[in-house]
Order: structure tokens, then C-alpha cells, then sequence
């Protein structure tokens, strides 16, 4: 049912906080759906949201290939190129001013 060249990446919007996000399917052997904030983080913030369940993603992009999320090892290049993501969590609610 794919269309040649397609990667299984799609652009989309969260349903509940409306933004951007990157849902892909990451791994061959146990796939994992990932849905990545589109707005990179500088490296104090990928220290700051770094969590044991939540990874940091690579960004890998081309101008003849589609946006491709790649998990950032251990031998992950400091100087890399590509913006660097995290995770998506819908931000908390807006506080409701009563004034
Ligand atoms: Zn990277
Ligand atoms: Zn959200």
C-alpha cells in the first residue's frame, strides 16, 4: 500500500495541543511508533529533557529524501548537523485566569 519512496513518516499535527510533530516507525526488530517534536533543542535542553524513557532523536534530513528520525547513541557525532529532538508531550494545560 506504499507509494515508492515513501518512508512511513508522515507530517502531523498533535490532536490535542495542535503541534507540529513527526510520527515515525523506528527499529526493524521491535518497532517503535515515535511521535518527535518538531522544535529542536539546543544541547542545554537535551540535557535538561533527558529522561530514561524519553530519547533524543536526530533530525536527518536531505534535499532528495524525506525527514528521518535516527536514535542518537553513544558515538553519536557532537558536531552534528541536524537539528536534535526529543519526544512529544503536550505541554501542560493553560491556567485559566480568573481575573
Ligand atoms: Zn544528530
Ligand atoms: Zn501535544
Amino acid at each position: 500500500m506504499s507509494r515508492p519512496g515513501s518512508t512511513g513518516a508522515a507530517d502531523s499535527r498533535c490532536p490535542r495541543c495542535r503541534a507540529p510533530i513527526l510520527r515515525q516507525l523506528v527499529g526493524r526488530v521491535a518497532a517503535l511508533t515515535v511521535t518527535a517534536d518538531l522544535t529542536p533543542l539546543s544541547p542545554v535542553q537535551q540535557v535538561e529533557v533527558r529522561e530514561p524513557n524519553r530519547l533524543i532523536w536526530c533530525l536527518r534530513s536531505g534535499d532528495h529524501t524525506a525527514r528521518r528520525l535516527t536514535w542518537t547513541g553513544r558515538d553519536h557525532p557532537e558536531q552534528c548537523p541536524y537539528p536534535h529532538v526529543t519526544e512529544h508531550r503536550c505541554p501542560p494545560a493553560e491556567p485559566t485566569t480568573l481575573f
